[in-house]
């Protein structure tokens, strides 16, 4: 027995690539979607869930905004958590509250509203002293990221997308794709495995330097639920969308000096609520070819320190883990076409759930306008 063809055959069942079954679904493509693994297990569930929208620039922007509503659509069809109240970004000293006021600024279109720490403490549970004010990024928003990628592929299934786990794709060819299940064919292919690219294409790998990013990540009791996504200046010193902003090299300079330990594990100090009360703490950043399992405990140890000089209280934690993601120096994306018909898509920094429906929807564009061509 043959699989069925298909339009599109999708290699990789994360988010990036149920964002492209969602778009090629929505154009009335037929879809299958192969993954080698039983359950979702990548990145797509080891992240914040925070849909940075406003934090970005140039593509990634373009992108993230072009998605927000593709991923509040799919939060209502397939019935999973999310949450639109925004992001609040937290200064403590006086120049993060300068970058905040430039960005305000820069981004007048985008209402983010500057907050006074009466404000902020309104709005989330912040007890460091050091308090300056804040921001309320509005247009950004939360999904669960335990339950969002699995909800997503449920409801796909539903819809009449063919899923085929514990598939494990072996090779990629025009017009067909071959697995440890057979072969199936379809008009177009898109692999989206993530950091593992390298495994069917190492030479598009190669070129783009692709490493694994690996990051320290907890589940912790904070002692109250955060209402909303929370950053401090060490994430304005990473968003690309800070980077306009006069103030933030001066900032990112003062930070490295007076803590380079936590410059060291290269800080990303972030914090998102869940469902069940609890919050998601991270992150560090470590960049390799390959991704050893093993953590340095120091790293944990500092995300817990700086939770509690944020929060003013000592964390319970519940879970530890580590998450890994594709990273490559000089692209936030990867979309190459190496051979005619199939589609290589990697989101190449950590931001594949804020932008992979944008993404998406512009890789399945090119793929109507190849169609139109060849009709
Ligand atoms: C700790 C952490 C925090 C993050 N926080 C955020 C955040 O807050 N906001 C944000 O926007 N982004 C965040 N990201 C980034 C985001 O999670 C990723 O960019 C995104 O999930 C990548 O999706 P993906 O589908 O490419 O990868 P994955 O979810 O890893 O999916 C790739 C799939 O390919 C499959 N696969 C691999 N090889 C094969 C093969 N040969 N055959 C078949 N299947 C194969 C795997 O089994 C896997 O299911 C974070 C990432 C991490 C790790």
């Amino acid at each position: 027995m043959h699989p069925p063809r298909h339009d599109v055959v999708i290699a990789g069942a994360g988010i990036v690539g149920l964002a492209h079954a969602y778009h090629a679904h929505r154009r009335g493509l037929s879809v299958a979607v192969l993954d080698r693994s039983a359950a979702t297990t990548g990145s797509s569930v080891q992240n914040f869930g925070h849909c940075c929208v406003t934090a970005q620039s140039g593509r990634a922007l373009e992108f993230a905004r072009a998605g927000r509503p593709h991923w509040l659509e799919l939060a209502r069809r397939a019935g999973f958590w999310h949450r639109e109240q925004g992001t609040l970004a937290v200064a403590r000293a006086e120049d993060e509250w300068q970058v905040l006021r430039e960005f305000a600024e820069l981004r007048e279109a985008d209402e983010i509203r500057l907050l006074d720490p009466d404000e902020v403490t309104a709005r989330a549970p912040i007890a460091d002293p050091a308090l300056r004010g804040g921001a309320l990024l509005p247009w950004c928003f939360q999904v669960d990221p335990r339950s969002a990628a699995p909800a997503i592929a449920a409801w796909l299934a539903e819809q009449g997308v063919a899923f085929h786990r514990d598939t494990a794709v072996l090779g990629v060819e025009p017009g067909s794709v071959r697995t440890t299940r057979g072969t199936f064919t379809a008009d177009h292919v898109v692999v989206a495995l993530n950091h593992d690219v390298g495994d069917l294409f190492p030479e598009i790998a190669d070129a783009y330097r692709v490493q694994r990013c690996r990051l320290h990540m907890l589940r912790a009791d904070l002692g109250a639920a955060l209402p909303l996504p929370v950053f401090t200046g060490w994430s304005m010193v990473r968003y690309s969308g800070f980077r306009d902003c006069p103030s933030t090299t001066a900032l990112r300079d003062r930070l490295h000096a007076e803590h380079p330990e936590l410059a060291g594990f290269d800080l990303n100090q972030m914090y998102t609520g869940l469902p069940d009360g609890s919050t998601i703490v991270g992150d560090t950043h470590a960049r390799d070819r390959a991704a050893p399992p093993f953590q340095d405990e120091r790293g944990f140890e500092v995300l817990l320190a700086e939770t509690e000089r944020l929060f003013g209280r000592a964390p319970r934690v519940r879970e530890r883990w580590q998450g890994v993601y594709a990273s490559a120096p000089e692209h936030e994306f990867m979309v190459e076409r190496p051979l005619p018909g199939v589609r290589v898509v990697t989101v190449t920094t950590g931001i594949g759930m804020t932008t992979s429906m944008g993404l998406a929807e512009s890789v399945l564009d090119q793929i109507a306008s190849e169609q139109e061509e060849t009709a």
